[in-house]
């Protein structure tokens, strides 16, 4: 349920998310043509995005080819953002890299029984727009947690220091992580 929330907030936010002024396409003319076997293609889009814990920076980059497999055609596009996030346990800020990749078939009108969402679909003047999609597929793919890394220690319960960087003395005072946090309520009072 929860995860289902979060799937629409991206979701939303990325259909949202339009450039403007900036339209990139990709002509297929050729390919379409039988004049040339592949296309590739490499560019970047601004990416605003400041949702769940995690802050874009800088561009989406895009980059991929479109290619005549003889007999249909296929689109394979990698994109890239790098963001910002907290650790989960230690609240540190980090720098991550996100990275997905994609791979369609390209038609230039869809067959019954065909799904739109499947194909990347030839629009006007032989070009195809996969920013949307990539983007939408892009945010979705960030996590929705992250840690520094896997086995970062997090914080003392008691007395709030990086257990990564400092060996404070609640440590090893504390069998139970658990209950520490009920203590400190008590104590604080
Ligand atoms: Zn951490
Ligand atoms: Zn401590």
């Amino acid at each position: 349920m929860a995860l289902c929330v979060e799937i629409c907030l991206h979701r939303k936010n990325a259909s949202v998310q339009q450039r403007e002024g900036v339209n990139l396409k990709i002509n297929i003319r050729e390919l379409l043509a039988g004049e040339k076997s592949q296309k590739e293609f490499e560019y970047s889009i601004p990416a605003e995005y400041n949702e769940g814990g995690n802050e874009a920076i800088g561009d989406i980059l895009i980059s991929g080819k479109v290619t005549d497999m003889g007999g249909y055609i296929e689109l394979n596009a990698s994109a890239e953002l790098k963001y910002r996030t907290q650790c989960a346990r230690c609240l540190t800020e980090l720098e991550k890299n996100c990275k997905i990749d994609i791979c369609r078939p390209v038609t230039v009108s869809l067959q019954n029984g065909n799904e739109e969402d499947e194909y990347i679909l030839v629009g006007e003047n032989s070009e195809i727009d996969i920013d949307n999609l990539i983007t939408e597929e892009l945010l979705l793919s960030l996590p929705l947690r992250s840690l520094c890394s896997e086995d970062c220690k997090g914080l003392c319960p008691k007395c709030g220091c990086n257990r990564n960087e400092v060996k404070c003395d609640c440590t090893d005072k504390e069998p139970d992580p658990r209950w520490a946090a009920l203590r400190n309520l008590k104590f604080g009072e």
